[in-house]
């Protein structure tokens, strides 16, 4: 088994569900008493946001960057980045490191491909809503992909903020999610990307009129394809 590199905290709330859901996948695959073989970088969210907001990519880049090496040093032999919105720098971290990058947006557009799904909704912080970075890596893979209105991403991007990332589930908040979907399905999405490792916790199957893509459990799940070497790096 291969050792998979976690960079996590952002926000360690779905940093916690990616170690389940490996663990989970491992144990399924493997048997009732394996596990994964994993090391977990989980950095302080506290100043990643702030460079976040204040647009200092650069800073925010110079934390994972240091991350990542420390993963590939302690013996990692890949590096997974637990958020989507940080796969801004995902360039810098790649160049940074030799083992491969798993780079979340592969496994997502390759789960919409099989379903047939060309034309995705993309749900996530407005900084993954509004920029080119992950949207871009998703066209790449052939997709379409639709983002919501203006206001429907202030709504989204403050609920991941100020409730997911600190562990506060409403249902007032499920709501402004599904009806976001509403719109987005009668503008032609045949899916949702998930592209938030925490809307997961959130937003359940069987809360959405359309099939939902799971960043968090497609990447984790990518991740445990490269440990077992059943499956081929989504990137390098
Ligand atoms: N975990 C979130 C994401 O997947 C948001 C927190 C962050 O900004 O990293 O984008």
């Amino acid at each position: 088994m291969r050792t998979i590199g976690l960079i996590g905290g952002m926000s360690w709330e779905s940093s916690a569900e990616y170690y389940r859901l490996i663990n989970q996948q491992v144990r399924d695959r493997l048997g009732p008493l394996r596990s994964a073989q994993l090391l977990m970088y989980s950095v302080d969210f506290g100043p990643v946001e702030q460079a976040q907001h204040a647009g200092r990519w650069d800073v925010a880049a110079r934390i994972l960057v240091d991350a990542a090496q420390r993963l590939q040093d302690g013996g990692a032999e890949c590096v997974v980045l637990c958020t989507n919105t940080m796969h801004k720098v995902a360039e810098q971290i790649q160049a940074a490191i030799t083992v491969p990058f798993l780079h979340i947006a592969d496994p997502a557009a390759q789960a919409a491909q099989q379903a047939t799904t060309l034309s995705v909704g993309l749900l996530g912080t407005a900084f993954t809503m509004e920029q080119d970075f992950l949207k871009n890596r998703l066209a790449q893979h052939g997709l379409n992909v639709l983002i919501p209105d203006a206001q429907e991403r202030q709504a989204l991007h403050r609920i991941i903020y100020e409730e997911l990332c600190v562990g506060i589930i409403s249902e007032a908040s499920r709501r402004v999610y599904q009806q976001v979907i509403e719109s987005l399905q009668a503008r032609g999405a045949q899916a949702v990307i998930l592209g938030c490792t925490e809307i997961g916790l959130l937003l359940k199957p069987e809360h959405s009129p359309l099939p939902l893509l799971d960043t968090t459990e497609l990447h984790a799940r990518a991740a445990v394809e490269f440990a077992l070497g059943s499956g081929t790096p989504a990137a390098q």
